[in-house]
């Protein structure tokens, strides 16, 4: 039996790796989505035969989390998705702690002798050792960090918390004293997990990670969130993969290994797109001083009708779209397929031109356009698209801002200095798509809008699209 198991857990972790494989590519992630759920579905029914279980219980937390996780994901708009992603990893964090504190509580009873104990004993369990600790304040650590900085991250996303960074004198050094805090009680926890101090050290261990998670995350600005979630997201696999050892069940640990290596890969991806290290997005207190540097923005907005837009895009021989998180706002991406389809039908040369870092989640602008169905090799990336930008004729800036922002390239007081941009400012003209004079996510004006070759379409996104298609239709 228990060869059985290894080996199903062994085809199971085969069909992860190669899922996440197919996920590199927009023509086989699908495929690669399908696969991996087959390699859970497989973990999951194996380990259910395999041990044996309290399957009531078992059955109503699956009839409970499924119901909760279907009405989630029914209800969740596109806009919504990045703080979905970050209550998922939060909670996912939340089960790993539960796992080592239960798992504590069952050995600990075991060794007490009471009447759990028995059951405990029945089952094998005899004493905690160092290493098995070890791995329960792990799991409890960075499930603790995950939960509470998840959690935080929600808030702030969902603009419940506010965006800013939140910073407050002396708040490194507090950090370091709570990590520090972790560390000895942890260690002394494991040392001697059966001794008179382990229960409050464990303790210890579960408050104080719960509350580094909110005083890491405090000082991150709005505009690292996405940087933020995806190193959370890292976490959360590392906690699964400690929660793993925990309970010693070898495909958890696959999973946890691959989730959290494949977080950090994604965090590393996301960094260097913001031109920044990890150290500096962590700790810098980038977004609490956003608003007040930065130079501000001294020449005119020029509005322009949606009339007179048609007649420059009648006769533009290369148009790019460049989509932002307003695009998302107005869920405009069907109709932004349908202008540049009529575009190519004009006799021009369509792109859309795709930031790492626009929208609120990694790859949320893909996600939206494929779902329009705008052809994989349209799309081009940042670093393809800006050494030719001088020749495009019309860039249509759909909802983006930051990412568009010439202060990152040529403003070295502004506080996203360095971070790489679509460089919109350089295209013959750019149609800035926006409702008003709001500024972007980290809050700083954008020289872009005054620029010599742009022109303000006010309204929304979807709106002004749809006009600009009835005018193609109507000539
Ligand atoms: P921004 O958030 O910088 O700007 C969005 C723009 O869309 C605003 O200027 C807003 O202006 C406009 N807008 C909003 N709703 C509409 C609408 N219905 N129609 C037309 N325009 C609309 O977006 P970007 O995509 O340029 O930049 C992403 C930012 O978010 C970056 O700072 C990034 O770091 C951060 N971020 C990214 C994440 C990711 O993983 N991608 C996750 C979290 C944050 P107005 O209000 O005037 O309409």
């Amino acid at each position: 039996m228990e060869q059985f198991v290894n080996l199903s857990y062994i085809a199971a972790s085969i069909l992860f790796v190669f899922g996440i494989k197919m996920l590199g590519n927009a023509a086989t992630a699908r495929k690669g989505n399908l696969l991996s759920s087959v390699g859970m579905g497989l973990a999951v029914l194996v380990t259910l035969v395999d041990s044996d279980l309290s399957y009531a219980l078992i059955i109503g937390a699956l009839a409970a989390g499924s119901i909760i996780g279907f009405i989630a994901a029914k209800r969740v708009q596109m806009t919504g998705m990045p703080e979905l992603v970050a209550l998922f990893n939060g909670f996912g964090g939340l089960a790993s702690l539960l796992v080592g504190a239960a798992e504590y509580q069952r050995e600990h009873a075991a060794i007490n002798g009471n009447l759990l104990g028995k059951v405990a004993e029945a089952a094998g369990i005899e004493s905690v050792d160092t290493f098995t600790a070890a791995v329960i304040v792990l799991a409890i650590l960075i499930g603790g960090i995950t939960f509470t900085g998840s959690m935080y991250a929600w808030g702030k996303l969902s603009g419940k918390l506010g965006g800013r960074a939140l910073t407050f004198p002396g708040q490194k050094a507090f950090n370091a004293l709570l990590a520090l805090g972790i560390i000895t009680t942890g260690v002394i926890f494991a040392i001697d997990p059966t001794g008179s101090l382990a229960y409050p050290m464990l303790i210890a261990v579960i408050v104080l990670s719960l509350l580094l998670g909110i005083f890491a995350v405090m000082p991150i600005g709005g505009g690292d969130m996405p940087v933020v979630i995806s190193l959370l997201n890292s976490c959360s696999g590392l906690a699964a993969c400690a929660a793993g050892f925990v309970i010693q069940n070898n495909v958890l640990i696959v999973a946890g290994c691959l989730v959290g290596a494949s977080g950090l890969i994604l965090t590393v991806i996301m960094c260097k797109a913001m031109n920044r290290t990890l150290v500096n997005v962590l700790f810098s207190g980038f977004g609490a001083t956003a608003q007040a540097s930065g130079a501000a923005s001294t020449g005119e907005l020029k509005p322009i009708s949606v009339d007179d837009a048609y007649y420059i895009l009648e006769a533009a021989k290369n148009v790019i779209f460049i989509p932002g998180y307003g695009m998302a706002v107005a869920q405009a991406q069907h109709a932004v397929k349908e202008l540049g389809s009529i575009l190519e039908e004009n006799g021009c040369e369509v792109r859309f031109a795709i930031h790492p870092v626009a929208g609120r989640m990694p790859g949320h602008m893909n996600v939206l356009l494929a779902e329009a169905d705008v052809p994989y090799e349209q799309l081009v990336e940042m670093d393809d698209v800006n050494p030719t930008i001088e020749m495009v004729d019309v860039a249509i800036v759909i909802g983006a801002n930051d990412v568009v922002n010439p202060a990152a390239a040529d403003d070295p007081s502004s506080p996203i200095y360095g971070m790489p941009i679509i460089q919109a400012h350089k295209a013959k003209t750019a149609f800035c798509l926006k409702r008003g004079k709001g500024a972007g996510f980290s809050g700083l004006e954008n020289a872009l809008f005054t620029a010599p070759n742009s022109r303000m379409i006010y309204g929304d996104a979807k709106a002004t699209v749809t006009g600009l298609v009835a005018q193609f239709k109507d000539a």
